[in-house]
């Protein structure tokens, strides 16, 4: 039986899941908590049931293609245990990447090396733990891993760029297509196991057909490797790209992934078929909630300044409490737009005004130019699809700290993880995030509870 009085954070500090009673939807999870009287700090509400639909829908789209979760997006505890119990596996780029996930129990062959440029002391310890699949894209990767993981499979990933992305990333990584003879020529004379390819093609991909050609690419390699060198390579991977935002889909890239890799790898042909999705799995279920802790009112110079106030001679700077050096990094590193929402409706016209971050820096700002009704001081703003590449890079600058996150299910949901590992039913706590005490939510909880155990026997989600 889950304890509806027990604390909301497990032994090692990992919020607890918070259960939700029937009918209850992330924004209400929101208002209870920013209404609570005792909320000041920024918020995450964290929809650990968004993550599993995006793993079914994933394994629905391109079942062929195993997601290998790119753990750099968001590291949070609760993602990474909801993936590893739905049986996903990892990408990740540094030694504590690895050991946060060996840490929920993943056996190693669930788990790429995908940093093209690794220190040696990353490799040592990926070969100390077993960890053998890597990526490079040049020759002294190759030296290196030989003197220090000499097991290693090795995947030589390829330069194969999207013509509309968010972030390009094969301005740092991926070996030119010309050069691949070469270095498949080099990893066999120094007999490094050559296992695969794979690519990137950018962050936030608006061309699906990139992906078409990275397979004819990949297929070329792949039947160099053999006519040259006799390297049956067993391994492509697709790497990230695909999006994650509400209102997203993933369905031309899977229809473009799916053919292409029908016409160039067939099933059957020997080749395990892999991606790196980041964004795709957490960006929608991640929503921020901030709070206005300031507001200063500009007038035109030459308005009276008894006046009255209108959009036209009036506009605000409002000032929240999570900003660029934040959660809101997301608007500089990954070209983030963000949209602020009103958690409660406000009467009026439409005044400019411009959101700032809580830092004294002039760089910390949110939105220029918003269209907003007139904001109070303690109104909050959220932030919808704000899971990937935000928490991840968030620092503490200016002493501003990092929202803390509130993991919630719905209950239908919780009977579905709680019974695998690496949950056990310590990991829930029954009640929306809310500072009432246990004892107020038991009779509601009481009624849910008897509710789904009623109908778990019939329930195979
Ligand atoms: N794989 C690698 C090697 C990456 O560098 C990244 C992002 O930087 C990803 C996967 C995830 O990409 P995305 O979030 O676009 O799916």
């Amino acid at each position: 039986m889950v304890d509806a009085s027990a604390d909301c954070q497990l032994a090692d500090g990992t919020p607890k899941i918070h259960v939700l009673e029937p009918g209850k939807e992330n924004w209400d999870v929101i208002r209870d908590v920013a209404h609570s009287g005792v909320q000041e700090e920024a918020f995450y509400v964290l929809d650990v049931g968004d993550i599993i639909r995006k793993h079914k829908e994933w394994k629905l789209k391109m079942p062929r293609v195993a997601p290998f979760y790119a753990v750099k997006c968001n590291d949070n505890r609760t993602v990474l245990e909801t993936l590893a119990s739905l049986g996903a596996s990892f990408d990740c780029a540094s030694k504590s990447e690895i050991a946060k996930v060996l840490d929920l129990g993943v056996e190693t062959d669930r788990i790429i090396f995908a940093n093209p440029a690794k220190q040696v002391s990353h490799i040592r310890y990926a070969s100390s733990v077993n960890v053998q699949a890597m990526t490079f894209d040049n020759e002294s990767e190759l030296y290196k891993v030989k003197e220090h993981h000499p097991t290693a499979k090795m995947v030589l990933r390829i330069r194969c760029d999207a013509k509309r992305v968010q972030c390009p990333l094969g301005i740092k990584f991926g070996a030119f297509p010309k050069d691949a003879p070469r270095l498949v020529a080099l990893a066999a004379k120094l007999g490094v196991d050559l296992v695969g390819i794979s690519f990137h093609v950018g962050s936030g991909c608006d061309e699906p057909e990139v992906f078409e050609r990275c397979i004819v690419i990949g297929r070329q390699i792949f039947d160099l490797a053999a006519r040259d060198y006799g390297i049956n390579m067993t391994l492509l991977d697709l790497g990230g790209g695909y999006p994650g935002n509400r209102g997203s889909s993933i369905n031309s890239i899977a229809a473009i992934v799916n053919s292409s890799l029908d016409r160039h790898f067939p099933e059957g042909c020997g080749v395990d078929i892999i991606a790196e999705p980041g964004r795709y799995y957490v960006a929608s279920a991640f929503t921020l909630a901030t709070r206005i802790h300031g507001r200063r009112q500009l007038t035109n110079d030459d308005e009276d300044a008894d006046g009255p106030r209108t959009p036209a001679n009036t506009s605000y700077f409002y000032y929240i409490n999570d900003g660029v050096y934040g959660s809101f990094n997301c608007m500089l590193y990954d070209h983030a737009v963000v949209t602020p929402l009103l958690l409660e409706p406000r009467p009026g016209p439409d005044f400019s005004c411009n959101i700032w971050g809580p830092t004294c820096d002039g760089l910390d700002r949110i939105a220029t130019n918003a269209q907003l009704p007139l904001m109070d001081v303690g109104d909050w703003l959220i932030f919808e699809d704000m899971g990937a590449y935000t928490l991840a890079a968030a620092g503490c600058f200016n002493g501003f700290p990092v929202p803390k996150v509130y993991p919630v299910v719905q209950p239908h949901t919780w009977f579905f993880l709680k019974e695998r590992a690496p949950y056990t039913e310590s990991h829930f706590v029954m009640g929306s995030p809310s500072p009432l005490p246990a004892a107020d939510l038991l009779p509601k909880i009481s009624c849910a509870m008897e509710m789904y155990n009623n109908s778990s026997s019939n329930n195979n989600n």
